[in-house]
């Protein structure tokens, strides 16, 4: 019989989504009878603010991340966490119960840090058979919500994310370093940057930057733009502004553009926008990074949108697969750098490595184990 795997996430941001979507992608690729399904759990939760945390993120990152910042550390203790997740999992559980009826799941995946708790009180309250397993999308800073020792399972992408994870309770058993869920259409394909120009309808022969900042569109973009069609007039610019269609509508309708600057709202071929790219242009993103590390495309950091995006600055210059500007005015004088050589050629050999292939091998290893334990199939 086929085995059902229910993916939580939440669209705060594209990451969480993009990550499932990742790793159910590598599972249709092992041959496994595997049936997914994929829930935003904090708007299903229907509870007031909860719902709305897509909206969220995004308004923190446009201008108010120093309120994101201010919760972010309030919250960063695994006792302040268990208190929370009790008194939210009390108003959520019905909403929870329906999801869990709707899909009856073998195993439930949770790919955002406001979820893990609440599924494994679920699962405990109910004595659910499925186990829970933890994919962490962040890579350096991970916040103390990701981290609960009541989950089955912990799938991780660095030494870092481990270290914190075994502070906050979690046994080394149920770590596994697998590596993060990018999608395979970035990394199975040598991407070849002059047909995805064409297949762009965008001039092949100039150098060519995708500006980009999450699934929010958060940030600096529109400054940056500016100063990039200034400084940088020889350049092609991609800019994504995501779901900020207020971004997206001010950088269409409100100014005049160069020729050369090719706005795009929210995409999904965002492979392709890379494989055309010279060079990526993004805040600390952990998707975004992985994705352009994939693709061998040399990163410009702009800032951290957020204190759990900090540690990524760190994590991709000692990587050797970026560099961190955080004013438009270095981001122009890198650009100009790479232009002339100097720091493309010294991207590393060896690069952080998708972990999507890894992972969904974990996922079925851990149905299987379930499976002979009850001797159930
Ligand atoms: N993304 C996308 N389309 C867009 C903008 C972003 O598919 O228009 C994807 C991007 O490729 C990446 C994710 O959204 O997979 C963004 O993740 P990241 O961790 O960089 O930032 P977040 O949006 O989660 O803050």
């Amino acid at each position: 019989m086929k085995k059902k795997i229910l993916f939580i996430i939440s669209d705060t941001g594209g990451g969480h989504r993009s990550a499932a979507n990742a790793v159910i992608s590598a599972l249709s690729t092992t041959g496994a009878e595997v049936t997914c399904e994929m829930v935003d759990l904090l708007k299903a939760s229907g509870l007031p603010g909860i719902q709305n945390a897509p909206e969220l993120y995004a308004f923190f990152s446009s201008g108010h991340i120093w309120l994101h910042n201010f919760l972010f550390r309030l919250s960063n203790t695994s006792w302040f966490m268990d208190t929370a997740s009790r008194l939210l999992y009390g108003f959520a559980r019905n909403r929870i119960r329906k999801v869990i009826d709707s899909f009856g799941p073998d195993l439930v995946v949770v790919i955002h840090p406001l979820a893990v708790r609440p599924m494994c009180t679920y699962r405990d309250e109910f004595g659910s058979p499925w186990p829970v397993v933890t994919i962490v999308t962040d890579l350096i800073s991970v916040h103390a919500s990701w981290l609960s020792p009541c989950a089955d399972l912990y799938l991780l992408s660095t030494p870092e994310s481990v270290a914190i994870a075994k502070q906050h309770g979690v046994l080394a058993p149920k770590i596994k370093m697998t590596g993060f869920p990018v999608h395979p259409r970035f990394y199975s394909l040598q991407p070849d940057r002059e047909i995805a120009r064409k297949q762009l309808e965008i001039d092949s022969n100039r150098f060519t930057l995708l500006l980009t900042s999450g699934g929010a569109g958060g940030g600096q973009v529109e400054v940056l733009v500016s100063e990039l069609e200034r400084e940088c007039p020889q350049c092609t610019l991609l800019v994504v502004t995501g779901r900020n269609q207020f971004l997206f509508r001010k950088l269409t309708e409100h100014r005049s553009a160069s020729a050369h600057t090719h706005v795009y709202g929210f995409i999904d071929n965002m492979e392709q926008l890379m494989a055309a790219c010279d060079a990526v242009i993004t805040k600390a993103g952990p998707g975004t990074i992985m994705e352009a590390a994939a693709q061998r495309r040399p990163l410009i950091l702009t800032g951290a949108v957020g204190l759990q995006e900090e540690g990524n600055i760190r994590f991709v210059i000692d990587s050797g697969i970026g560099v961190h500007c955080p004013s438009p005015s270095a981001v122009s004088k890198q650009v100009h750098s790479l232009m002339n050589g100097s720091f493309h050629s010294n991207l590393p050999m060896v690069f952080p490595v998708a972990g999507t292939h890894a992972i969904a091998d974990q996922l079925l290893s851990i149905m299987a184990a379930k499976e002979d334990l009850h001797g159930t199939s």
